[in-house]
């Protein structure tokens, strides 16, 4: 054991340092599950900067591997098995077949269906630009954050009807991430003036969907590396290995509380960036929360089969365990994933992500039901499964939405 914390510490040197050896575009990279022992192998991965690609903390955990970072685990002792031989074909074979994602959306395809959908639904939608994207706000590119709200009256703040918030991709590569909330939007939108259960919940509810929070990095992943997780903040480096921001550790509630929730280092995939709140996309959400009312809010993530609520920081319950578990049991009755906290030990600890901040900042704002959801139980998808996965969502999404109102904010 002594050994293996000798040797943590020293990957974790080598990699504050030299910082990665790992992250090398050109280098192959596969898919690996890693053998682990027990849960604390998990912070050891993270601290020597393995990529594990998803939160929980029971087998299998996969993470993103070059040849050579294999060969490192393995003499440090972790026995590995490859999943997805080279993730570059593979994305290119099963996700991009056509070059544009295929059934995915790219950044553009989505902007083009949010307007598509606030053209033919006016009466129920409205189309809102929340806020730029970090290369817009240097110049570089030109990329919006969009939200669609979707109600009766549209235009107007029905303080009797309660907000829910919609999210998806706060981590570019998880593509799956998009499709539900913009299937969640289909559902509402196409189904109003025919079902009755559907025109209930957009009359009585406000619902702002943002489906992606993170577009430059979807670009990223569409244009350059189908493996990129953070934001293309360059953090002042020219070395890729060093950019990027964890949108989903630089909310500011706990932010930086320790460093196995989140990353001092920018070379690192949950970096926190400098500051709460450093990032033009995160700052878009919360001035979008501050200005609403609501009550309760689903963020997307993959994968791992999970259904996830406060507290993410600590392992600890909140004031309002019971209803965040009955939450829990009413959104996975259906689909089977699994509901929990950090205490629960289904989730790895976490800070500055969104949820613990929803619940937990009740001054600037009402306090909201912030939960997440990992969908699926596999990294990217082949779009054939893609379907599936939407269902096994959206119904439950719905529920979430008609449950609003029995949360008091
Ligand atoms: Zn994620």
């Amino acid at each position: 054991m002594l050994r293996l914390f000798l040797l943590a510490g020293l990957w974790f040197i080598l990699a504050a340092m030299s910082a990665h050896s790992f992250a090398v575009a050109s280098e192959r990279k596969m898919l690996v599950e890693i053998e682990i022992k027990a849960p604390a192998d998990i912070i050891h991965l993270k601290q020597i900067g393995v990529d594990i690609v998803t939160e929980r903390t029971r087998p299998p955990i996969h993470a993103i591997v070059t040849d050579k970072q294999r060969e490192e685990l393995k003499g440090s002792g972790w026995a590995s098995h490859v999943e997805i031989e080279d993730l570059d074909r593979y994305f290119k074979e099963k996700i991009n077949v056509d070059g544009n994602l295929g059934s995915y959306h790219t950044y553009t395809e989505m902007v083009d269906e949010l307007q598509r959908v606030a053209a033919a639904y006016p009466n129920i939608t409205r189309l809102v630009d929340i806020g730029d994207s970090w290369e817009k706000t240097q110049g570089i590119a030109d990329r919006d954050i969009w939200a669609l709200k979707i109600s009766d009256n549209p235009e107007m703040e029905e303080r009797m009807e309660p907000d829910v918030l919609i999210v998806g991709c706060h981590h570019a590569r998880e593509l799956i991430t998009v499709e539900i909330p913009l299937a969640i939007i289909r559902t509402l939108t196409e189904n109003y003036a025919v079902d009755s259960r559907i025109k209930f919940l957009v009359n009585h509810r406000e619902i702002w969907i943002v489906p992606m929070l993170n577009p430059d990095g979807h670009v990223y992943v569409e244009e350059t590396d189908s493996w990129w997780r953070k934001n293309r903040n360059t953090n002042g480096y020219d070395n890729v290995s060093h950019q990027g921001v964890d949108l989903n550790r630089n909310y500011s509630f706990q932010w930086g509380y320790d460093n196995i929730g989140s990353s001092p280092y920018p070379q690192s995939e949950t970096y926190r960036g400098a500051s709460p709140f450093s990032e033009p996309e995160t700052q878009a959400l919360k001035n979008l929360v501050e200005k609403r009312h609501f009550v309760l809010s689903l963020s997307y993530h993959s994968y791992g089969n999970l259904f996830l609520f406060p507290w993410g920081y600590i392992k600890a319950d909140t004031e309002d365990h019971a209803t965040f578990q009955k939450l829990g049991k009413m959104y996975t009755r259906q689909n089977g994933y699994t509901y929990g906290n950090t205490k629960d030990g289904i989730i790895y600890k976490t800070n500055g992500e969104m949820n613990d901040w929803m619940y937990g900042k009740q001054k600037s704002k009402d306090r909201v039901f912030g939960v997440t959801i990992e969908v699926g139980n596999t990294f990217q998808p082949p779009e054939s499964e893609v379907p599936e996965f939407i269902r096994e969502n959206v119904t439950p999404a719905l529920r979430m939405i008609l449950a609003a109102k029995r949360l008091k904010p």
